[in-house]
Protein backbone atom coordinates (compact mmCIF):
# COMPACT_ATOMS: atom_id res chain seq x y z
CA UNK A 1 0.00 0.00 0.00
CA UNK A 2 1.36 3.22 -0.70
CA UNK A 3 0.06 6.12 1.68
CA UNK A 4 -0.82 9.44 -0.24
CA UNK A 5 -3.61 10.48 2.06
CA UNK A 6 -1.17 12.47 4.62
CA UNK A 7 -3.47 15.49 5.21
CA UNK A 8 -6.54 13.19 6.62
CA UNK A 9 -4.13 11.51 9.00
CA UNK A 10 -0.56 10.28 9.58
CA UNK A 11 1.19 7.32 10.75
CA UNK A 12 3.23 7.54 14.36
CA UNK A 13 6.45 8.34 14.09
CA UNK A 14 8.41 4.93 16.41
CA UNK A 15 10.42 7.92 18.36
CA UNK A 16 6.67 8.62 19.33
CA UNK A 17 5.82 5.38 20.01
CA UNK A 18 8.83 4.29 21.95
CA UNK A 19 8.26 8.21 24.36
CA UNK A 20 4.76 7.16 24.99
CA UNK A 21 4.74 3.66 25.89
CA UNK A 22 5.96 3.81 29.48
CA UNK A 23 3.06 5.88 30.42
CA UNK A 24 0.75 3.20 29.89
CA UNK A 25 2.10 0.79 31.92
CA UNK A 26 4.51 2.51 34.43
CA UNK A 27 3.99 6.35 34.67
CA UNK A 28 0.07 6.08 34.97
CA UNK A 29 0.18 8.30 37.82
CA UNK A 30 -3.25 10.63 37.12
CA UNK A 31 -1.20 14.46 36.31
CA UNK A 32 -4.07 15.84 38.52
CA UNK A 33 -2.67 13.72 41.96
CA UNK A 34 -0.59 16.36 43.94
CA UNK A 35 -0.33 14.25 46.42
CA UNK A 36 2.42 11.30 45.80
CA UNK A 37 5.10 10.74 43.57
CA UNK A 38 3.24 9.31 40.68
CA UNK A 39 1.07 12.48 40.34
CA UNK A 40 3.99 14.68 40.36
CA UNK A 41 6.10 12.57 37.87
CA UNK A 42 2.74 12.75 35.56
CA UNK A 43 1.99 16.49 35.97
CA UNK A 44 5.89 17.06 35.49
CA UNK A 45 5.73 15.21 31.78
CA UNK A 46 2.44 16.81 31.12
CA UNK A 47 4.44 20.56 31.70
CA UNK A 48 7.09 19.38 29.90
CA UNK A 49 4.92 18.52 26.73
CA UNK A 50 3.09 21.54 27.03
CA UNK A 51 6.82 23.64 26.34
CA UNK A 52 7.22 21.62 23.62
CA UNK A 53 4.13 22.45 21.92
CA UNK A 54 4.80 26.16 22.60
CA UNK A 55 7.84 26.17 21.47
CA UNK A 56 6.67 24.83 18.28
CA UNK A 57 4.64 27.83 17.99
CA UNK A 58 7.08 30.25 20.14
CA UNK A 59 4.19 30.80 22.81
CA UNK A 60 4.86 30.54 25.87
CA UNK A 61 3.41 27.21 28.04
CA UNK A 62 0.40 28.98 30.16
CA UNK A 63 -0.92 29.74 26.67
CA UNK A 64 -1.38 26.04 25.94
CA UNK A 65 -4.55 23.97 27.15
CA UNK A 66 -4.96 19.92 26.06
CA UNK A 67 -7.82 19.35 23.82
CA UNK A 68 -8.80 15.86 21.94
CA UNK A 69 -8.28 17.79 18.91
CA UNK A 70 -8.40 20.05 16.65
CA UNK A 71 -12.12 19.99 16.61
CA UNK A 72 -12.52 20.36 19.91
CA UNK A 73 -10.01 23.44 19.81
CA UNK A 74 -11.74 25.31 17.47
CA UNK A 75 -14.99 24.22 19.56
CA UNK A 76 -14.03 26.15 22.40
CA UNK A 77 -12.09 29.24 20.37
CA UNK A 78 -15.34 29.44 18.40
CA UNK A 79 -18.32 29.02 20.71
CA UNK A 80 -16.17 29.97 24.07
CA UNK A 81 -15.15 33.34 22.77
CA UNK A 82 -18.74 33.56 21.24
CA UNK A 83 -20.65 33.00 24.50
CA UNK A 84 -18.59 35.33 26.52
CA UNK A 85 -20.34 38.02 24.00
CA UNK A 86 -17.61 40.11 24.53
CA UNK A 87 -16.80 39.43 21.16
CA UNK A 88 -19.99 39.45 19.22
CA UNK A 89 -19.88 38.78 15.41
CA UNK A 90 -17.44 35.46 13.78
CA UNK A 91 -16.56 35.91 10.29
CA UNK A 92 -15.28 32.86 9.17
CA UNK A 93 -14.64 31.41 5.44
CA UNK A 94 -16.58 29.43 2.82
CA UNK A 95 -13.33 27.20 2.80
CA UNK A 96 -13.28 26.00 6.60
CA UNK A 97 -13.14 22.45 7.86
CA UNK A 98 -16.27 21.27 9.42
CA UNK A 99 -15.90 21.79 12.73
CA UNK A 100 -15.66 25.63 12.34
CA UNK A 101 -17.95 26.11 9.47
CA UNK A 102 -20.36 23.34 11.94
CA UNK A 103 -19.67 26.41 14.64
CA UNK A 104 -20.42 29.31 12.76
CA UNK A 105 -23.80 27.12 11.37
CA UNK A 106 -24.82 26.46 14.88
CA UNK A 107 -24.35 29.96 15.99
CA UNK A 108 -26.16 31.65 13.04
CA UNK A 109 -28.85 29.22 13.90
CA UNK A 110 -29.38 30.29 17.58
CA UNK A 111 -29.02 34.02 16.21
CA UNK A 112 -25.61 35.35 16.40
CA UNK A 113 -24.05 37.58 14.11
CA UNK A 114 -22.09 35.38 11.36
CA UNK A 115 -20.59 36.45 8.20
CA UNK A 116 -18.79 34.30 6.05
CA UNK A 117 -16.16 35.03 3.27
CA UNK A 118 -15.61 33.94 0.27
CA UNK A 119 -12.74 32.79 -1.67
CA UNK A 120 -10.85 33.23 -5.09
CA UNK A 121 -10.02 30.11 -7.10
CA UNK A 122 -6.72 29.94 -5.17
CA UNK A 123 -8.70 29.69 -2.15
CA UNK A 124 -7.63 32.95 -0.82
CA UNK A 125 -9.88 35.01 1.17
CA UNK A 126 -9.91 38.99 0.22
CA UNK A 127 -8.56 41.22 2.56
CA UNK A 128 -11.14 44.39 1.45
CA UNK A 129 -14.00 42.07 1.81
CA UNK A 130 -12.75 41.06 5.42
CA UNK A 131 -12.05 44.46 5.94
CA UNK A 132 -15.54 45.41 4.95
CA UNK A 133 -16.90 42.74 7.41
CA UNK A 134 -14.75 43.46 10.24
CA UNK A 135 -16.73 47.54 10.41
CA UNK A 136 -19.05 48.65 13.32
CA UNK A 137 -18.70 45.22 15.57
CA UNK A 138 -15.92 43.16 17.74
CA UNK A 139 -15.38 40.13 15.47
CA UNK A 140 -14.01 37.13 16.43
CA UNK A 141 -12.17 35.59 12.75
CA UNK A 142 -12.05 32.35 12.37
CA UNK A 143 -9.63 31.00 9.47
CA UNK A 144 -8.01 28.23 8.48
CA UNK A 145 -4.59 28.72 7.94
CA UNK A 146 -3.47 26.22 5.54
CA UNK A 147 -6.25 24.40 3.47
CA UNK A 148 -6.64 20.26 4.09
CA UNK A 149 -8.01 20.07 0.63
CA UNK A 150 -6.37 22.25 -1.30
CA UNK A 151 -3.25 23.19 0.69
CA UNK A 152 -3.85 27.27 0.17
CA UNK A 153 -1.74 28.77 2.86
CA UNK A 154 -3.04 32.44 3.68
CA UNK A 155 -1.48 35.41 4.31
CA UNK A 156 -2.00 35.31 7.85
CA UNK A 157 0.10 38.64 8.91
CA UNK A 158 -1.76 41.06 6.70
CA UNK A 159 -5.23 39.65 7.91
CA UNK A 160 -3.80 39.69 11.47
CA UNK A 161 -3.16 43.75 10.85
CA UNK A 162 -6.59 44.23 9.36
CA UNK A 163 -8.37 41.89 12.34
CA UNK A 164 -6.67 43.83 15.00
CA UNK A 165 -6.55 47.64 13.35
CA UNK A 166 -10.16 46.88 13.93
CA UNK A 167 -10.77 45.63 17.38
CA UNK A 168 -11.18 42.01 16.49
CA UNK A 169 -9.04 38.73 17.18
CA UNK A 170 -7.94 36.29 15.22
CA UNK A 171 -8.36 32.49 15.79
CA UNK A 172 -6.21 30.14 12.84
CA UNK A 173 -7.27 26.58 12.35
CA UNK A 174 -3.64 25.73 12.68
CA UNK A 175 -4.22 21.83 11.84
CA UNK A 176 -2.35 21.06 8.95
CA UNK A 177 0.21 24.31 9.49
CA UNK A 178 3.29 22.24 11.06
CA UNK A 179 3.99 20.75 7.99
CA UNK A 180 3.82 23.31 5.79
CA UNK A 181 5.62 26.10 7.56
CA UNK A 182 6.83 27.55 10.69
CA UNK A 183 4.16 28.92 13.04
CA UNK A 184 5.16 32.24 14.97
CA UNK A 185 1.94 33.28 16.81
CA UNK A 186 4.01 36.62 18.12
CA UNK A 187 5.36 37.77 14.89
CA UNK A 188 2.34 37.20 12.85
CA UNK A 189 -0.16 38.08 15.27
CA UNK A 190 -2.28 35.28 15.90
CA UNK A 191 -4.77 35.31 19.49
CA UNK A 192 -5.99 31.88 19.04
CA UNK A 193 -4.83 28.88 17.27
CA UNK A 194 -5.82 24.92 17.06
CA UNK A 195 -3.17 22.22 16.77
CA UNK A 196 -3.62 18.50 16.64
CA UNK A 197 -1.54 15.67 17.08
CA UNK A 198 -2.83 13.66 14.38
CA UNK A 199 -1.62 15.64 11.46
CA UNK A 200 1.98 15.84 13.02
CA UNK A 201 3.33 11.79 13.67
CA UNK A 202 1.37 11.89 17.08
CA UNK A 203 -1.27 9.96 18.36
CA UNK A 204 -4.84 10.42 17.80
CA UNK A 205 -7.38 11.94 20.39
CA UNK A 206 -4.93 14.97 21.22
CA UNK A 207 -4.68 18.04 20.41
CA UNK A 208 -3.94 21.87 21.76
CA UNK A 209 -5.02 25.07 21.44
CA UNK A 210 -3.21 28.46 21.78
CA UNK A 211 -4.99 31.33 23.77
CA UNK A 212 -2.66 34.72 24.20
CA UNK A 213 -2.46 35.07 27.71
CA UNK A 214 -3.98 38.54 27.53
CA UNK A 215 -7.56 37.49 25.87
CA UNK A 216 -7.85 34.37 28.09
CA UNK A 217 -10.84 36.14 30.25
CA UNK A 218 -12.45 36.82 26.54
CA UNK A 219 -13.22 32.96 26.27
CA UNK A 220 -15.88 30.99 28.76
CA UNK A 221 -16.15 26.98 29.11
CA UNK A 222 -18.02 25.24 27.12
CA UNK A 223 -17.58 22.04 29.19
CA UNK A 224 -18.12 22.38 33.16
CA UNK A 225 -16.21 20.12 35.18
CA UNK A 226 -12.67 19.97 37.78
CA UNK A 227 -11.43 23.23 36.58
CA UNK A 228 -8.71 21.43 34.69
CA UNK A 229 -6.98 23.54 31.77
CA UNK A 230 -7.16 26.96 33.22
CA UNK A 231 -11.33 25.91 33.80
CA UNK A 232 -11.63 26.17 29.83
CA UNK A 233 -11.30 21.97 29.69
CA UNK A 234 -12.01 20.13 32.67
CA UNK A 235 -11.60 16.41 32.50
CA UNK A 236 -7.97 14.14 33.18
CA UNK A 237 -5.54 14.81 31.04
CA UNK A 238 -4.45 11.85 28.69
CA UNK A 239 -0.62 11.56 29.74
CA UNK A 240 0.71 8.85 27.32
CA UNK A 241 -1.14 11.24 24.46
CA UNK A 242 0.45 14.21 25.93
CA UNK A 243 4.03 13.45 26.15
CA UNK A 244 3.26 11.76 22.56
CA UNK A 245 2.33 15.33 21.03
CA UNK A 246 4.97 17.48 22.73
CA UNK A 247 7.81 14.53 21.10
CA UNK A 248 5.94 15.02 17.48
CA UNK A 249 6.11 18.85 17.83
CA UNK A 250 9.65 18.72 19.23
CA UNK A 251 10.44 16.28 15.88
CA UNK A 252 8.95 19.07 13.67
CA UNK A 253 11.16 21.51 15.14
CA UNK A 254 14.29 20.14 14.24
CA UNK A 255 13.23 18.12 11.14
CA UNK A 256 10.46 20.38 9.74
CA UNK A 257 12.09 22.02 7.32
CA UNK A 258 14.30 19.56 5.42
CA UNK A 259 11.00 17.50 5.47
CA UNK A 260 9.34 20.05 3.55
CA UNK A 261 12.07 20.35 0.93
CA UNK A 262 11.36 16.72 0.59
CA UNK A 263 7.54 16.76 -0.07
CA UNK A 264 8.53 19.64 -2.31
CA UNK A 265 10.54 17.54 -4.57
CA UNK A 266 8.29 14.45 -4.46
CA UNK A 267 4.96 16.80 -4.92
CA UNK A 268 6.51 17.95 -8.12
CA UNK A 269 7.62 14.71 -9.33
CA UNK A 270 4.39 13.20 -9.14
CA UNK A 271 2.72 15.83 -10.98
CA UNK A 272 5.16 16.33 -13.40
CA UNK A 273 4.65 12.78 -14.39
CA UNK A 274 1.13 12.20 -13.66
CA UNK A 275 0.57 15.13 -16.22
CA UNK A 276 3.77 13.55 -19.17
CA UNK A 277 1.49 10.73 -18.89
CA UNK A 278 -2.33 12.02 -18.75
CA UNK A 279 -1.78 15.65 -20.14
CA UNK A 280 -5.30 16.87 -19.46
CA UNK A 281 -5.00 16.91 -15.71
CA UNK A 282 -5.58 19.94 -14.35
CA UNK A 283 -4.01 21.64 -10.77
CA UNK A 284 -6.84 23.11 -8.04
CA UNK A 285 -6.12 25.75 -6.10
CA UNK A 286 -2.92 27.72 -5.81
CA UNK A 287 0.74 27.12 -7.81
CA UNK A 288 3.25 25.16 -6.03
CA UNK A 289 5.47 27.90 -4.57
CA UNK A 290 2.09 29.15 -2.86
CA UNK A 291 1.06 25.64 -0.99
CA UNK A 292 1.55 23.49 1.41
CA UNK A 293 4.57 21.50 -0.21
CA UNK A 294 2.96 17.55 0.88
CA UNK A 295 -0.61 18.84 -1.36
CA UNK A 296 -1.20 18.24 -4.50
CA UNK A 297 -5.22 18.14 -5.71
CA UNK A 298 -5.68 17.51 -9.78
CA UNK A 299 -8.72 17.30 -11.63
CA UNK A 300 -8.67 14.57 -14.37
CA UNK A 301 -11.40 15.65 -16.63
CA UNK A 302 -14.16 12.68 -17.09
CA UNK A 303 -12.95 10.62 -14.39
CA UNK A 304 -15.45 9.95 -11.58
CA UNK A 305 -12.69 10.15 -8.97
CA UNK A 306 -14.62 8.45 -6.44
CA UNK A 307 -14.48 5.34 -8.96
CA UNK A 308 -10.47 5.65 -9.55
CA UNK A 309 -9.97 5.44 -5.58
CA UNK A 310 -11.79 2.40 -5.58
CA UNK A 311 -9.68 0.76 -8.66
CA UNK A 312 -6.25 2.27 -6.88
CA UNK A 313 -7.52 -0.19 -3.64
CA UNK A 314 -5.20 -1.40 -2.22
CA UNK A 315 -2.24 -0.23 -3.70
CA UNK A 316 -2.65 3.43 -3.24
CA UNK A 317 -4.59 5.61 -0.83
CA UNK A 318 -5.67 8.80 -1.25
CA UNK A 319 -8.82 10.56 -1.13
CA UNK A 320 -11.18 12.87 -3.09
CA UNK A 321 -11.21 15.11 -0.27
CA UNK A 322 -15.05 15.15 -0.12
CA UNK A 323 -17.18 15.47 3.16
CA UNK A 324 -19.67 12.81 3.42
CA UNK A 325 -22.27 14.47 5.68
CA UNK A 326 -25.40 12.83 6.62
CA UNK A 327 -24.60 9.41 4.64
CA UNK A 328 -24.72 11.62 1.65
CA UNK A 329 -22.04 11.93 -0.28
CA UNK A 330 -21.07 14.91 -2.10
CA UNK A 331 -18.10 16.96 -3.74
CA UNK A 332 -16.22 19.11 -1.52
CA UNK A 333 -17.69 21.98 -0.64
CA UNK A 334 -13.82 23.60 -0.95
CA UNK A 335 -13.58 22.96 -4.61
CA UNK A 336 -17.22 24.13 -5.23
CA UNK A 337 -16.21 27.24 -3.26
CA UNK A 338 -12.94 28.18 -5.92
CA UNK A 339 -15.17 28.19 -8.70
CA UNK A 340 -15.61 23.47 -9.62
CA UNK A 341 -18.72 22.86 -10.96
CA UNK A 342 -20.05 19.66 -9.19
CA UNK A 343 -18.32 17.70 -11.91
CA UNK A 344 -15.76 19.17 -12.11
CA UNK A 345 -15.43 18.62 -7.92
CA UNK A 346 -16.13 14.68 -8.83
CA UNK A 347 -13.51 14.44 -11.14
CA UNK A 348 -10.53 15.97 -8.40
CA UNK A 349 -8.57 13.72 -5.97
CA UNK A 350 -6.62 14.62 -3.15
CA UNK A 351 -3.08 13.32 -3.18
CA UNK A 352 -0.63 14.04 -0.26
CA UNK A 353 2.99 13.06 1.11
CA UNK A 354 4.61 12.82 4.41
CA UNK A 355 7.48 12.15 6.11
CA UNK A 356 7.48 8.02 5.38
CA UNK A 357 6.76 8.46 1.14
CA UNK A 358 10.07 7.86 -0.60
CA UNK A 359 10.76 8.41 -4.36
CA UNK A 360 10.01 4.63 -5.13
CA UNK A 361 6.31 4.90 -3.75
CA UNK A 362 5.85 7.93 -6.13
CA UNK A 363 7.27 6.27 -8.93
CA UNK A 364 4.97 3.38 -8.27
CA UNK A 365 1.88 5.36 -7.49
CA UNK A 366 2.32 7.34 -10.66
CA UNK A 367 2.59 3.49 -12.66
CA UNK A 368 -0.73 2.49 -10.85
CA UNK A 369 -2.60 6.10 -11.36
CA UNK A 370 -1.98 6.56 -14.92
CA UNK A 371 -2.69 2.63 -15.37
CA UNK A 372 -6.15 3.04 -14.16
CA UNK A 373 -6.77 6.21 -15.43
CA UNK A 374 -6.82 4.89 -19.10
CA UNK A 375 -8.25 1.54 -18.15
CA UNK A 376 -11.18 4.05 -17.26
CA UNK A 377 -10.85 6.16 -19.98
CA UNK A 378 -10.54 3.01 -22.26
CA UNK A 379 -13.97 2.36 -21.14
CA UNK A 380 -15.86 5.39 -22.12
CA UNK A 381 -14.65 4.93 -25.59
N1 LIG B 1 -8.98 21.39 10.93
C1 LIG B 1 -8.33 20.95 9.85
C2 LIG B 1 -7.77 21.93 8.88
C3 LIG B 1 -8.16 19.58 9.64
O1 LIG B 1 -7.50 19.15 8.56
C4 LIG B 1 -8.68 18.68 10.58
C5 LIG B 1 -8.55 17.18 10.39
N2 LIG B 1 -9.05 16.74 9.15
C6 LIG B 1 -9.35 19.19 11.71
C7 LIG B 1 -9.48 20.55 11.84
C8 LIG B 1 -9.90 18.28 12.76
O2 LIG B 1 -8.83 17.76 13.52
P1 LIG B 1 -9.03 16.57 14.55
O3 LIG B 1 -9.09 15.33 13.73
O4 LIG B 1 -7.80 16.65 15.40
O5 LIG B 1 -10.26 16.83 15.31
Amino acid sequence: MIYLDYQATTPIDQKVVDIMLPYFTEHYGNPHSNEHVMGWHAAQSVEDARQQIAELINADSDEIIFTSGATESNNIAILGTLKKSVYNHLIVSEIEHKSSLECARFLANEGAAVSFLSVNQDGKISIDELIKSLQNTRPLVSLIGVNNEIGTIQNLKEIAQAVHENGGLLHVDAAQMPLAQDIDVVDTGIDLLSLSSHKIYGPKGIGALYIRRDIQIYLSPIFHGGGQESGLRPGTLPTPLIVGFGKAASIIREEGASDRERMRHLINLLYTELHKRVPDIRLNGPSFDNRHPANLNIRIPCINTKTLLEMLQPDVAASTGSACSTGIPEPSYVLRAIGLSYQEAEESIRLSTGRFTTEEDITLAIEHISKQIKILKDLQQ
